[in-house]
């Protein structure tokens, strides 16, 4: 076996896939292949959720919580344990800073913490009912939770789906994508180290297409945990209707960045290409259509180009890259043609959107100016380094503005009077908006979309209760 694991996890083996095909690891800052791994088939997917049931009907179902809070807490601190390994192989395959992968892992043991403390935190009620005798509620298990799951941050949202699954005690087949399966294999090598049973967590990297397919429909598969592209999500929500498999779905977006010109806006200007540019625009929270007040609109654009080509772009191994590539050849072009499109539109290039020289598949950030409400810029997720910012002038128009997108998943209001900032944030459409600032994401609190961004929630109590069933028990007098 090489230093990380390129094979499926079944049943705590590691084995070489059946199927003819591999999936080919690319290193998106050089363009080499360094890996190849084993892509599951259905037959393979089936063994796997088969083993699932069989773990979780076997004993973790009905462990202790404090025993299985044990587990995840040894779990957490193999991650830690291993911080630099995993962060190394995160950015070395989906060709992010170090910087933010030390960020990703670091949340990842987070994300099994707090699940771990809140199993002794999942609790039923005792309810009066009106004939009297005794009334009460248990949330139980669900059996096997298929996890899937995107190449943004491949390590962080596999412990957000996994964690909560596992603290409420079911079991979990986790399809990481096809781009990026290596640290969601080296998850499932750690829950080994950490003594967790097998067959409680089990890792198929697999063509969405076929293993993907086959996990989703898997009879034994009650609940499926899926982040990803909304496309995808209301394929999986028709596959899952039949059988009314439980679905949690965290989808795409199309955030709004809202500037008042009461705020401190040279902050919000100098903080605010990294709300879009993070993660090379690879992030379903990204700022990407920026409301400025039409007063200091020409000013705000200066500062805001300025701040986006201080960015550093490059190589990123090295600490101080805060834009490192994006993750494949085809997700660079498509970038490169919403920005194409704006130019031959007419609309105005303020900076970015050209590739640097030499290889990977870096794109400079670009800034839009200009754009129609209309143009396919400012109304489709890009999932790139590209921004658009229109001026605003009455909040109510803004407002509407705002709200006219299929997505609803994040954004920021950005205003020294709190009064207009709650308002605001009250009206947009969205699950998650932060004021005068761009965090939206906190191990604690619960996390998802509105509208096609999606459906349930990540992260929280929301996460480990949509993991389980109510179940009503009455006791007569
Ligand atoms: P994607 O193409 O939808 O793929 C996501 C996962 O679904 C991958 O593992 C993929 O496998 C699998 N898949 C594809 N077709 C399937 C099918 N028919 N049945 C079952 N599984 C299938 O998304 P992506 O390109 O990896 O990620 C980008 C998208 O994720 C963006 O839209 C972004 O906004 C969204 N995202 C949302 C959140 C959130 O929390 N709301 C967070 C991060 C990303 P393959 O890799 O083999 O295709």
């Amino acid at each position: 076996m090489s230093k990380f694991p390129t094979q499926l996890l079944i049943n705590g083996q590691w084995l070489n896939g059946s199927g003819a095909k591999r999936l080919a690891i690319i290193n998106p800052a050089t363009e080499e292949t360094f890996a190849e791994v084993s892509a599951a088939t259905p037959d393979e997917i089936g063994q796997a959720v088969e083993t699932a049931q069989a773990a979780f009907e076997s004993g973790w179902r009905d462990m202790p919580p404090g025993q299985r809070a044990e587990l995840l807490h040894g779990l957490a601190k193999c991650i830690r344990d291993n911080t630099e390994s995993i962060a190394q192989l995160e950015t070395r395959n989906v060709g992010k800073p170090i910087g933010d992968a030390r960020w990703e892992v670091d949340a990842g043991a987070k994300v099994f913490e707090y699940y771990a403390g809140a199993i002794g935190h999942l609790c039923g009620q005792t309810i009066p009912v009106a004939r009297g005798g005794f009334d009460f509620t248990l949330r139980q298990p669900m059996g096997v939770i298929a996890a899937i799951t995107p190449w943004n941050f491949p390590f962080l949202i596999a412990c957000w789906k996994v964690a909560p699954a596992l603290a409420a005690g079911n079991s979990v087949v986790l399809k990481p994508a096809s781009l990026t399966p290596l640290t969601a294999l080296r998850l499932g090598q750690l829950t080994q180290e950490a003594g967790l049973p097998n067959g409680v967590l089990q890792v198929l990297p697999g063509s969405g297409a076929e293993a993907g397919n086959a996990l989703v429909t898997h009879p034994l598969v009650r609940k499926i945990g899926f982040t990803g592209s909304t496309e995808v999500g209301a394929t999986i929500m028709k596959l899952a209707a039949d059988d009314i498999k439980r679905v949690s779905l965290e989808l795409g977006g199309k955030s709004p960045n809202i500037v008042f010109a009461d705020a401190d806006w040279q902050r919000a200007a100098a903080e605010s290409p990294m709300s879009v540019f993070a993660n090379t625009g690879q992030d379903c929270c990204a700022r990407s259509r920026m409301f400025i007040e039409q007063p200091i609109f020409d000013d705000f654009v200066d500062h805001f180009v300025a701040a986006t080509e201080a960015l550093k772009i490059g190589n990123p191994t090295d600490d101080t890259t805060q834009v490192g590539p994006m993750v494949c050849a085809s997700q660079r072009e498509l970038s490169e043609s919403f920005v194409n499109e704006a130019r031959n539109e007419g609309r105005n290039i303020r900076t970015g959107g050209d590739r640097p020289d030499g290889n990977g598949f870096y794109l400079n950030p670009a800034v839009i100016t200009g754009s129609e409400t209309g143009d396919r810029a400012w109304r489709e997720e890009i999932f790139g380094p590209v921004v658009c910012l229109r001026p605003f002038t009455d909040e109510g128009e803004m407002l509407q503005e705002v709200n006219d997108t299929n997505f609803g998943l994040s954004g920021t209001v950005w205003s020294k009077d709190l009064n207009r900032a709650l308002r605001v944030a009250r009206q947009v459409e969205s699950g998650v908006i932060s004021v005068n600032s761009h965090s939206s994401v906190h191990t604690e609190a619960p996390f998802g979309g509105f509208k096609r961004s999606g459906l349930g929630r990540d992260l929280g109590m929301s996460a480990m209760e949509a993991c389980t069933e109510v179940k009503n028990i009455y006791v007569g007098e």
